[in-house]
């Protein structure tokens, strides 16, 4: 039989890494075999595990390619993956070849950057995925449903790992604000 991708994405602090745990610990409890990954550069809070902001966590392998985890997925029933904006747009194939080898495969990542385009890979995840959950976080600036990252230090490239120091969850209107005055 055949498997299935599911997509979990969102700003920052939506909850994504938080509703990846949730699936892969109740795979787990269903006995089924899970192997974890996450792409090397995500190293903010452990080097294997998946920590989410509220110190959930899961053990993971660190990776540094998209084809790497086409090796060691091996035959497993369930595969997640972790922060999949940092793969290349070889992820998408890697992903349909594991769900057409009948696996069910968990996908996390960010789907817009801080400018608020759409971030690496993640549209054509999107597009080839079966299932996909949006989830939000909480804008700062007025508790509103937040679905932007925003970047609080004035660095401008595209990677730029960090937490709560360096970014903040918000609102399309409190994201244009702040864009405005920037
Ligand atoms: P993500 O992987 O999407 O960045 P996590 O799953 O790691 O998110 O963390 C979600 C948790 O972050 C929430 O359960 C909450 O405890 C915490 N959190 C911190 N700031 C916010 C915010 N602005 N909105 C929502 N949750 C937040
Ligand atoms: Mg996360």
């Amino acid at each position: 039989s055949s498997g299935w991708i599911e997509v979990i994405c969102g700003s920052m602090f939506s909850g994504k890494t938080e509703e990846l745990i949730r699936r892969l610990k109740r795979a787990k409890i269903a006995q089924l075999r899970v192997e974890i990954f996450k792409p090397i550069a995500d190293t903010r809070y452990h080097d294997e595990d998946i920590v989410s902001h509220n110190h959930n966590s899961i053990r993971s392998t660190p990776v540094n390619s998209a084809a790497e985890i086409l090796l060691l997925a091996g035959d497993c029933d369930v595969v997640g993956l972790d922060e999949a904006q940092f793969f290349d747009d070889s992820i998408v194939e890697v992903c349909n070849n594991l769900a057409n080898q009948g696996k069910r495969v968990i996908v996390a990542g960010l789907d817009m950057d801080f400018k608020g385009v759409p971030f690496g890979p993640m549209p054509n995840l999107m597009a080839i995925a079966e299932h996909i959950t949006k989830v939000h976080a909480v804008c700062i600036s007025c508790g509103g449903v937040a679905h932007y990252s925003f970047r609080k230090v004035a660095n401008q490239s595209t990677v730029l790992l960090g937490e709560s120091d360096s970014y903040e969850a918000r609102c399309r209107a409190c994201f244009q604000k702040e864009q405005k005055n920037a």
